[in-house]
C-alpha cells in the first residue's frame, strides 16, 4: 500500500465506512478526494479533502488511480460507470483490509443469518482464548481492525462488499443461504448468487448446507464441512433433541440461547467454521450456551398473561420471515398471530403462502405492501399503524398464543429503520397490555 503515496485515490461515501477508509488511507499519503452521491451529504468536520457531490463530471476522474467504494454505493451508479471508463481501479474497504491484514480471517455471507453467525463465531473464538473481533457489515469497520494484532477476524460480508473485493484470503467461509432479497439492486437471482459465490475465490475450507447446492463452492474443490437438520452421519446434524457432529451428540437444543430451526443451522455453521479455524470442538460447542444473541432477531420481548410477543423486526425479507414462521410454528402450542408488511422491495411475497397456510392462524398486515400479504389468507386484516396491529393482536390472542412481528419487508415506508420499527412495536405492546 506504500505505493499509494504517488496515487490519486477517491473515497466514495461519507458514512461510517467511508470515514474509516479516509482515516486509514491518510497514513499512506496519497492525493485524496471524496465523493458522496447524496447532494445534501453533511461533511464531517475532520474531512479536509476536496468533496464532490452527486454525479461528478468526467474531468473529475482524470488522473484518478483508485476508487474505494463504501458498501452503500450502488455499483451501477453513473458516476461509477464514468470511473470505469476512465480506467480507475474500483475496490472496497474489504479489499484494502485484505491487502494489509496479518490475522486469520473467516468470512460469512448469505441472505439471512450473517450477523447471528458472525457474532456467535466471534464469541466462540474469544471463549476459546483467541484475540478476535467481529467486523465488516456488523461490528467495527474492517479498516479499523486491519492493522491491529488480532489472532482472528470474523467478517460479515454483504454481496455488495464481495463485489468490490478481489484478493481476500479466507481460512474458512460460509454462504449460509440464498433467498429473494436485494433484487432491486442485483436485478436477477443469478447475479446475486454470483456476487455471493465470490466469497470462495481464495478460501481454504467451506461450510455448506446439505441439499442446498447454491451454498457449495461452484468453481472450486476446497474441502467442505456440511450442516443440516436432516438425519446424517456426516458433518453437523440433528438427532433426538441434540445437535450432532458425525453422529455424536454435541449440544442440547433446548439449552440453546437461540430459538427456531434456522438458528440450529446458524449454530452448526458457526461450529463448522470454528472447526475449520482449528478450535477445540467441545470447548467451542460449550461456548454456544453462553452466547447472548443480538436483538430484533426472533427475540421474545414480552410475556403477558401467557401470551408471548416476539420481535423479529430484522426479518426484512421473505427468507427471514419464512424461517421465523416455520421455526416458531413448529414449536407453538397455541395460535400463531403474525404481524407483517412494509416495503417488499419488489420481492415475491406470495412465497410466504405455504408457510402461512401451515403455521399461521391469523395475519395482521400493515405498510406499503401489506395488502399483498393480507391477501394470502382469509384469516387476515390490514391495519394502518403498528399500534393498531398490536391492539388487534391483543384482542385475538389467548394464553399460550404467540404474536410474532416478522415483517418480510423493509421498514422504511413507515419507520426510520428496523430498530425503530421494533421500538414502536415494543411501546405499543406496553400501552396495550397496561
Ligand atoms: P443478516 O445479518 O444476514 O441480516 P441476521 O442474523 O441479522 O442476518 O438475521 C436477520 C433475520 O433473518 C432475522 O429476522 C432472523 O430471524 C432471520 N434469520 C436468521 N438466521 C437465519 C437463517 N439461517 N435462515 C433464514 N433466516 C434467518
Amino acid at each position: 500500500l506504500n505505493e499509494l503515496a504517488n496515487k490519486t485515490v477517491v473515497v466514495a461515501g461519507l458514512g461510517k465506512t467511508g470515514q474509516a477508509t479516509l482515516r486509514f488511507l491518510r497514513q499512506f499519503n496519497p492525493s485524496l478526494k471524496v465523493w458522496d452521491t447524496r447532494e445534501t451529504a453533511i461533511i464531517p468536520q475532520d474531512v479536509s479533502e476536496p468533496v464532490e457531490r452527486g454525479t461528478p463530471s468526467s474531468q473529475f476522474w482524470e488522473g484518478v488511480d483508485v476508487l474505494v467504494v463504501s458498501p452503500g454505493i450502488d455499483l451501477t451508479h453513473p458516476g461509477i460507470a464514468h470511473a470505469r471508463a476512465a480506467n480507475v481501479e474500483i475496490i472496497g474497504d474489504v479489499e484494502l483490509f485484505a491487502r494489509v491484514t496479518n490475522s486469520k480471517v473467516v468470512g460469512i455471507t448469505g441472505s439471512n443469518g450473517k450477523t447471528t453467525v458472525t457474532l456467535l463465531l466471534a464469541h466462540i473464538a474469544k471463549v476459546c482464548g483467541l484475540k478476535t473481533v467481529a467486523a465488516g457489515n456488523v461490528g467495527k469497520p474492517v479498516l479499523e481492525v486491519a492493522q491491529e494484532p488480532y489472532d482472528s477476524v470474523v467478517l460479515e460480508l454483504s454481496s455488495f462488499q464481495l463485489e468490490s473485493t478481489h484478493s481476500l484470503h479466507l481460512a474458512a467461509a460460509a454462504l449460509l443461504n440464498l433467498s429473494d432479497d436485494h433484487l432491486d439492486r442485483h436485478k436477477t437471482m443469478s447475479a446475486y448468487l454470483q456476487a455471493k459465490q465470490r466469497i470462495f475465490t481464495h478460501c481454504d475450507h467451506a461450510v455448506v448446507w446439505r441439499g442446498h447446492p447454491e451454498t457449495y463452492p461452484i468453481d472450486s474443490n476446497i474441502p467442505v464441512t456440511t450442516i443440516g437438520i436432516d438425519a446424517s452421519s456426516e458433518g453437523f446434524s440433528v438427532d433426538d433433541g441434540w445437535i450432532t457432529y458425525e453422529a455424536e451428540p454435541l449440544l442440547e437444543i433446548a439449552r440453546l440461547p437461540l430459538v427456531g430451526t434456522h438458528n440450529i443451522l446458524n449454530v452448526q455453521a458457526a461450529l463448522g467454521l470454528a472447526k475449520a479455524m482449528g478450535l477445540p470442538r467441545d470447548e467451542a460447542a460449550e461456548a454456544v450456551y453462553s452466547f447472548i444473541p443480538a436483538p430484533h432477531r426472533c427475540t421474545q420481548i414480552a410475556l403477558h398473561n401467557g401470551i408471548s410477543w416476539i420481535d423479529d423486526s430484522k426479518a426484512t425479507n421473505v427468507g427471514a420471515a419464512h424461517a421465523a414462521i416455520t421455526g416458531i410454528g413448529a414449536i407453538k402450542s397455541g395460535k400463531l398471530i403474525l404481524i407483517a408488511g412494509g416495503d417488499g422491495k419488489g420481492a415475491d411475497l406470495t412465497a410466504l403462502k405455504p408457510a402461512i397456510d401451515e403455521f399461521v392462524d391469523y395475519v395482521i398486515a400493515l405498510g406499503k405492501d401489506g395488502r399483498q400479504i393480507a391477501s394470502l389468507t382469509a384469516h387476515a386484516t390490514y391495519v394502518s399503524s403498528m399500534y393498531d396491529a398490536v391492539r388487534t393482536a391483543h384482542e385475538i390472542a389467548r394464553p399460550d398464543d404467540i404474536v410474532l412481528l416478522s415483517p418480510a419487508c423493509a421498514s422504511l415506508d413507515m419507520f426510520e429503520n428496523y430498530e425503530h420499527r421494533a421500538k414502536v412495536f415494543y411501546e405499543s405492546i406496553r400501552k396495550v397490555v397496561a
